[in-house]
């Protein structure tokens, strides 16, 4: 369909085989998108640009450095001149219950999930300001709307919480630029997270708190990221699309 003909994007956190990021790389890029793949390892991150076809790159970045953060984006902008659409997908979970969580666990949540999404953001943002047109959409979680979740952990819920608040005052403070920032909050998706990880009985638990009756797949999650980061979402922004099978109904 060409939604994104012509545009150049960046996802973050897209290198892991069942994850959001590589379904949602993937439709950027059957979409007419040439795609940056970051993520820790750089074999892996080139090997998943690799797997989408000629032309997308892969390029090894943690996005809780920030210097690193910015040398990935001015790579791919001496490439490319420009960058259209960030996808702040690099997260991690911690099955942790409150009086468990050490300072250490913490900060590793906090620092991927909520300082990863600013200092990528921070990277692209002089670009699009420049260009006067960029999305940046950010992954949120159910965890952030209700509060923990078997995989999540307070301090992932509370790191998503603060996207979703990073999310509504970088879209306010860049509107005028045409720069539009948006959540995902994806529910119980199936994905490396949660695979092989859930006895029957919690599988079942889970599904009877989801209207729809199945848990998500990571396409469904694509398929949002792609309507945010397209012209078709050109007057959203500061919004939270929730893709959890109507869980908060
Ligand atoms: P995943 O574990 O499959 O993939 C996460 C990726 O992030 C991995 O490739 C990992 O290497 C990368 N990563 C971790 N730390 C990084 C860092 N410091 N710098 C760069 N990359 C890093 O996870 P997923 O299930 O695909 O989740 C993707 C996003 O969606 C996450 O932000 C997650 O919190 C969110 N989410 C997932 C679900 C779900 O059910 N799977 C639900 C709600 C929200």
């Amino acid at each position: 369909m060409g939604l994104l003909k012509d545009k150049y994007a960046i996802v973050t956190g897209a290198a892991s085989a069942r994850g959001l990021g590589k379904a949602t790389a993937a439709m950027f890029a059957e979409h007419g998108a040439t795609v940056a793949i970051l993520d820790l390892d750089a074999g892996a991150a080139e090997a998943a640009a690799a797997g989408l076809g000629g032309g997308h790159v892969g390029l090894a970045c943690n996005v809780t450095d920030k210097a690193g953060c910015e040398a990935a984006v001015r790579a791919l902008l001496d490439r490319w001149g420009r960058i259209d659409v960030l996808v702040n997908n690099a997260g991690i979970t911690q099955p942790l219950k409150i009086m468990d969580i050490t300072p250490q666990n913490y900060d590793a949540v906090l620092d991927v999930n909520l300082r990863g999404t600013l200092y990528m953001s921070q990277a692209v943002i002089p670009a699009m300001r420049a260009q006067k047109s960029g999305s940046i959409v950010n992954l949120s979680s159910v965890s952030a709307q209700r509060g923990g979740g078997i995989f999540g952990g307070p301090h992932y819920s509370a790191a998503k919480a603060g996207v979703l608040g990073l999310t509504k005052a970088m879209a306010r403070e860049l509107a005028p630029d045409n720069v539009r920032v948006n959540a995902i909050c994806p529910g119980f998706i199936a994905t490396d997270i949660t695979a092989g990880k859930l006895t029957p009985e919690m599988n079942e638990q889970i599904l009877a708190g989801i209207p729809m009756g199945r848990a998500g797949a990571a396409s469904d999650v694509a398929g949002c990221a792609l309507f945010l980061a397209s012209e078709l979402s050109a007057y959203c922004t500061g919004t939270e699309v929730d893709v959890n099978g109507g869980s908060l109904i």
